[in-house]
């Protein structure tokens, strides 16, 4: 054994540590501060997923369908903020490398802030 490898507490083979899940476990301290430690699965991914299925498989219906709800509104978030950024990137990058597009977005502003101006020109004078 090397010490890279753990020893799985489930099936008990050895096995490299990209085979165990990591996860990160929030707790506070005496201090009332959240401090954060990483935590190395004690069963092999295997084992982890093996035991999930049947963890699950004891759930009721309902308690299941919850869990997959709740599973789903988590993706869809994520997914959400994945998507934004990557149309957030995709215009900086093309602003930076699309003559035309830049032109276009320059213009597309350009005439945003004309009709604001005068839009604000109206409503003066219409005060006056
Ligand atoms: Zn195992």
């Amino acid at each position: 054994m090397n010490e890279s490898q753990k020893k799985c507490s489930k099936c008990g083979e050895y096995k490299d540590l990209i085979e165990f899940y990591v996860f990160n476990r929030k707790y506070k301290n005496s201090k009332q501060k959240i401090r954060v430690y990483t935590e190395i699965s004690s069963q092999c991914k295997k084992c982890h997923n093996e035991s999930t299925k049947q963890w699950r498989a004891n759930l009721p219906i309902e308690k299941r369908r919850q869990l997959d709800r709740e599973k789903m509104v988590k993706y869809r978030k994520n997914h959400l903020e994945k998507s934004r950024e990557y149309v957030r990137n995709y215009h900086k990058n093309r602003y930076h490398t699309d003559e035309a597009f830049r032109k276009r977005m320059i213009e597309s502003s350009k005439k945003w802030h004309e009709k604001k101006k005068l839009e604000q020109s109206i409503t003066l004078n219409c005060n006056k």
